[in-house]
């Protein structure tokens, strides 16, 4: 049973902060203790067995049964010496979040006991026996069961009594069934094509690592609130609410001090995030109010995922801790600001070169506008494809509103890094590229002038933006795993880098130098580029027109933007790169366009639900009171005066039957659009329709919903008001 209104807005504002545990020991000293991190391993692995394992982490080797096994036996000695009396393989499945099976260490001693056993079968791979996690069709045969497998790059770590294993979940057959996997092969495939590139210029590199630095936005409600509202505790979003008369408008909560409940809460996160190995570094308030940001710092890019799907429900469980809910959706509140997540992107060589950072060196810096190019023509002709990697049913409510990139992919350089390409596209070869006498190719106009790191020619309306050193990515949205962009990302970088090369032998094969060949591809692909760079304002209504003029697209549906993956040009990208599969391409839609429906088919349940049972009684007893009211005047007063008083207690009677009668109709037209849509067999279609003929009932009703509230009588209405949820002291 939902508590009510008063009761819950009572216990929320007597609460008390809860004293977060603070350990009495450095940060250094604690941190990675729950992790099985190199230091474990050293301690608890033999010598070889340490050796080969990093080696496998370091550099891909491949892990046999036996090395397995030893591996099983030393993790187990140390999960156990912390108590630990579970096991679990940890995996990123295609609906939200992680999931996990926990087992007992025991296994039979074979004389009528138990032991504690984890072999190296048991931590290579199991079977989760997960037929309900969603497939696109991939596992319908028997066969073609799912099972999941350890993935050696990410270190086990312990959460509670259980040792959590990081693997990737997948078909029999071989397709990925999850986020880890084709993330894992994005990350190979941007390492190889990279490498190549870097090696065209002579810079002997053996491995390209690519870095993650995630900007995590979430809002807290007191979990009382959040009881009594069933649109938060079953959507993550409120479906009503009209604007709270104070909201975002000052600023205040921006720049004001974090609430003492919300800052313990965030002293407590931090330690079990340190813990774990998770480098937090940032935490403030964001603008709009209860909302907040945890930022660590950057990591490689599939560990540091696998850090912000930890965090993410280390941040549900230490909230309870505080009375508090995390909202991680991306616009849990109409009218102020919803949530992101940005992602902070870059690569760097194993000799040390970030190819994002203009270099020191001059030869560093023809590298660095390389990659800045190649990025660019990646990011200009995945365009679509991006978008719908950052697609979904509740980001599409943040996106296009005036405080988040629109639902068009473009790229800020910013001035410094535009005049360059400017200058590289209208110079000489002699003056683009310089060479000296060891025939080593330089960036023929010297320095670039030093960027600085909090630069302040920064685009917060940018959804791709180049920010010093690193491209941030922030259409994200704040549920979602970040996987799913990145390895689009990276795949499509990748593919393009694998391109350059290619045109780059071309030409030389046509007798052009390896300086001329490089120069020529980089002045067509920096003019080939240029519609995706916009430094405008990206909120702006103009920019639409424009970003359509130039053919970027600019699709706002989200079921139609999911046939971005499907496009013969992604389908030829993701197999070149060896990331996806047509076949698994075809069945991660289907899994999309079915969370799509199943979104918005229980918000509109939920709405329906609202409208019908918590609000349209309460509006009709509202009314009851005025009609009695007026009745009370005709029976006290003369006709003349009782035309008078009962005018406005009348007008309000009209008002609130014009916006019931509107609320109920559309409450059964909805449900009649849902019952059509439901019939349609094509996935797709049926998202389509979803988003067609029902998603639109969610605004309108709300609309009219908003409008009673400001009408019916504080004391009766029955859900928290949103002064009331946004608010903690
Ligand atoms: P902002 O001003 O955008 O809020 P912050 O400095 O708070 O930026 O956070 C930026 C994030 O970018 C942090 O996670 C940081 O570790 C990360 N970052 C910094 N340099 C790089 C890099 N070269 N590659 C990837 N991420 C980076
Ligand atoms: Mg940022």
């Amino acid at each position: 049973m939902s508590i009510s209104r008063f009761n819950a807005v009572e216990k929320a504002s007597n609460r008390k902060a809860v004293l977060a545990f603070i350990p009495d020991r450095k940060v250094s000293d604690f941190f990675g203790e729950d992790v099985f991190n190199r230091k474990a391993m050293k301690k608890y692995l033999s010598k070889e067995t340490f050796r080969l394992l990093t080696d496998a982490v370091d550099r891909g080797t491949p892990i046999d049964r036996e090395i397995a096994n030893h591996v099983a036996a030393g993790m187990r000695m140390w999960a156990l010496e912390k108590g630990v009396t579970h096991y679990t393989h940890w995996f990123q499945p295609l609906t939200d979040g992680t999931a996990e099976k926990h087992d007992a260490f025991v296994e039979h001693d074979g004389s009528g006991g138990l032991i504690e056993e984890f072999s190296g079968k048991l931590l290579a791979q199991q079977e989760p026996d997960a037929s309900s996690f969603p497939n696109g069709g991939l596992r319908n045969t028997f066969e073609a069961r799912g099972y999941s497998a350890w993935d050696p790059s990410s270190p086990a770590f312990i959460v509670d009594d259980t040792l959590c294993i990081p693997t990737i979940f997948i078909a029999y057959t071989g397709e990925a069934l999850d986020y880890k996997t084709p993330l894992i092969r994005s990350n190979e495939a941007l390492n190889k094509a990279a490498k190549e590139v870097c090696n065209l210029f002579a810079m002997n590199v053996n491995k390209v690592t690519t870095y993650l630095g995630w900007e995590q936005e979430y809002f807290l409600v007191d979990e009382d609130l959040y009881a009594a509202r069933p649109d938060l505790s079953l959507t993550e979003r409120t479906l009503l609410g009209h604007e709270s008369a104070k909201n975002q408008q000052l600023d205040d909560h921006y720049f004001g001090s974090i609430p003492s409940r919300v800052q313990e809460f965030m002293k407590d996160l931090e330690i079990v995030c340190y813990k774990l190995g998770i480098p937090v570094k940032t935490r403030h308030n964001e603008v709009a109010p209860n909302q907040f940001e945890l930022a660590p710092i950057y990591e490689e890019c599939n560990l540091a995922n696998d850090h912000n799907q930890l965090l993410m429900s280390l941040m549900k469980r230490v909230a309870k801790k505080h009375n508090f809910r995390v909202l991680l959706h991306e616009k849990p509140f109409q009218g102020i600001n919803g949530s992101g997540k940005h992602c902070n992107w870059s690569m760097a060589t194993d000799t040390g070169i970030n190819l994002f950072s203009p270099g020191k060196d001059r030869e560093d810096n023809l590298l660095f506008i390389t990659f800045i190019v190649n990025t660019l023509m990646a990011v200009y002709q995945y365009n679509a494809l991006l978008k719908a990697s950052i697609a979904s049913a509740s980001n599409a409510y943040r996106l296009g509103a005036n405080e988040a990139p629109p639902a068009i992919i473009s790229s800020f350089l910013g001035t410094q890094i535009s005049d360059v390409l400017d200058r590289f596209e209208n110079s000489s070869i002699e003056d683009a590229i310089e060479m000296d006498s060891q025939k080593r190719l330089y960036l023929g106009f010297g320095q670039i002038p030093e960027i600085l790191l909090d630069n302040t020619d920064r685009n917060r309306t940018s959804p791709f933006a180049f920010t010093g050193n690193r491209f941030e990515f922030r259409a994200l949205g704040s549920s979602a795993n970040c996987g799913a962009a990145l390895l689009a990302l990276n795949s499509a970088v990748a593919y393009q880098l694998q391109q350059f090369g290619k045109d780059v032998s071309l030409l030389c094969e046509k007798g052009k130098s390896k300086q001329e060949a490089i120069y020529e591809i980089l002045k067509t692909y920096i003019k080939t580029s240029k519609p995706i760079r916009f430094d405008g304002n990206g909120y702006s209504e103009e920019w639409k027109q424009e970003a359509a003029r130039r053919g970027l697209d600019c699709e706002n549906s989200v079921p139609l933007q999911y046939d971005a993956y499907l496009h013969p040009d992604s389908i030829r990208m993701f197999e070149a790169t060896h990331v996806l599969k047509e076949k698994e391409l075809y069945a991660r839609n289907e899994v999309k366009w079915e969370i799509y429906i199943k979104k918005i088919q229980i918000e509109a349940r939920v709405l329906g639900d609202l409208s019908m049972n918590h609000i349209t009684p309460v509006v009709l007893r509202y009314q009851s009171i005025l009609l009695d009211n007026i009745t009370k005047l005709k029976d006290t007063f003369t006709i003349e005066d009782y035309e008078a008083l009962s005018a406005e207690p009348k007008r309000l009677v009209r008002k609130i039957g014009h916006h019931l009668c509107a609320v109920t109709r559309m409450v059964d037209e909805m449900i009649e659009s849902r019952k059509k849509a439901n019939r349609i067999p094509d996935l797709r279609e049926r998202a389509i329709a979803y988003h067609d003929t029902v998603a639109p009932y969610l605004d309108k009703i709300r609309e009219h919903i908003d409008d009673l509230e400001l009408i019916v009588d504080n004391q009766i209405w029955p859900l928290p008001k949103y002064r009331e949820l946004l608010f903690i002291r």
